[in-house]
């Protein structure tokens, strides 16, 4: 079934004007979808457009079937579609502002060596409204409406590539901007890709604005292709003429997502070439300490390896910070709850 969420305001305008209904149903009918109500509690709107509208489109967002909450105030969700497909995605809770982190692919075919997300592939895209539809869920389960926000920043990064799944990636960002919707400004939304250049340049021409993270996490094309399989397509030279582009284009700086893994980027000369990558660029090097996934071989570094990393980064000149890590009471890597899910409750069941 179509979600109503998959629509635009102007789209649900033309849709309600064609079923012969008044201009302000489709105002009231939007709100209600942003705030994250099904067609029972909409009780401004007549029985009979709710039964009209109930036969053909779905209202209520993503159910989320597993939260886990930690001690530090971070929550993990697993979102279930209407045919079994689920995703993840984690809220954490700043002084500056919530944040959460939302998935735009059930799985994902880019295949990163570090990645539990891409282990099996890519189910399937989500729609703008499934992308949208985690935002809503979360944000009313915390009691939130679309007018009064419990989240003020939006990481696509959780499962999938946002640039893979393109135009419902920006029609999503177009939904979640809209002033009539949940009006998020595009500077408190972050696009974190793995390095689909021409999506890249698209996406600057796009005028969308929002901040990209680039996941570079290696400083040579012979160490970045061991670990992505995108890196053999697009070596970093194009990569970071990409990144300069948009940073050109939008005024917005890059970030640079940079994994932990020492046997990969973790010398010398790793920091000396990023450093070298984010003058160009006055980017900004995000430091992550990798999640080590089951049966993945690749390791990551210890805290204090971080640190001086990090140290030798910001000697040289370069901004950068060590993420912050959410949730370590609550489930490793991601991936972990939408791959017990799948083993209990999507599998057929059968005697082994
Ligand atoms: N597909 C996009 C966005 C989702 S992944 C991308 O790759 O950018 C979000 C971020 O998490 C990326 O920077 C990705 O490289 C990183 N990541 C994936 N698996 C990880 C792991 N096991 N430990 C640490 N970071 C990881
Ligand atoms: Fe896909 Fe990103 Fe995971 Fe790579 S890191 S497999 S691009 S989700």
């Amino acid at each position: 079934m179509e979600l109503l969420r998959d629509f635009s305001a102007d789209e649900l305008a033309e849709i309600l004007r064609a079923a012969g209904q008044p201009p302000f149903r489709a105002a009231q009918i939007y709100n209600w979808v942003n705030n994250g109500a099904d067609y029972d509690a909409m009780n401004d709107v007549p029985k009979s457009l709710r039964e009209y509208l109930k036969a053909r489109y779905r209202a209520a967002p993503p159910r989320i079937a597993e939260r886990l909450v930690s001690k530090d105030g971070s929550q993990k969700y697993l979102f279930v579609f209407d045919d079994g497909e689920a995703v993840e995605g984690v809220f954490m809770p700043h002084g500056y502002g919530n944040t959460l982190c939302a998935s735009v692919q059930a799985g994902c075919r880019m295949g990163c060596a570090f990645c539990a997300s891409g282990k099996n592939g890519l189910s399937r895209n989500l729609s703008a409204g499934e992308i949208l539809g985690q935002v809503i869920a979360v944000n009313a389960l915390l009691g939130g409406s679309a007018r009064s926000r419990k989240i003020q920043n939006i990481v696509l990064m959780g499962s999938g590539e946002p640039l893979d799944n393109y135009d419902n990636t920006v029609k999503f960002l177009r939904l979640v901007t809209d002033a009539r919707g949940l009006n998020f400004s595009s500077r408190a939304i972050s696009l974190s890709t793995s390095g689909l250049v021409p999506e890249i340049r698209r996406l600057a021409d796009e005028g969308a604005g929002v901040t990209l993270s680039v996941s570079l996490h290696a400083t040579t094309d012979e160490s970045r292709q061991k670990i992505m399989p995108i890196a053999k397509k697009y070596p970093i030279s194009e990569l970071l003429a990409a990144a300069k582009y948009y940073f050109e284009k939008t005024g917005r700086r890059v970030i640079f997502e940079y994994s932990l893994m020492k046997e990969y980027n973790m010398n010398f000369f790793d920091a000396k070439r990023l450093a070298e990558f984010c003058k160009n660029l006055s980017a900004h090097v995000n430091l992550i300490m990798l999640n080590r996934i089951d049966g993945g071989g690749i390791g990551g570094c210890t805290k204090p390896e971080a640190e001086r990393f990090l140290e030798k980064l910001t000697r040289l000149g370069v901004s950068a910070t060590l993420r912050r890590s959410f949730g370590s009471d609550i489930g490793g890597a991601c991936g972990q709850l939408r791959g017990n899910y799948k083993k209990t409750e999507k599998q057929p069941k059968t005697d082994v």
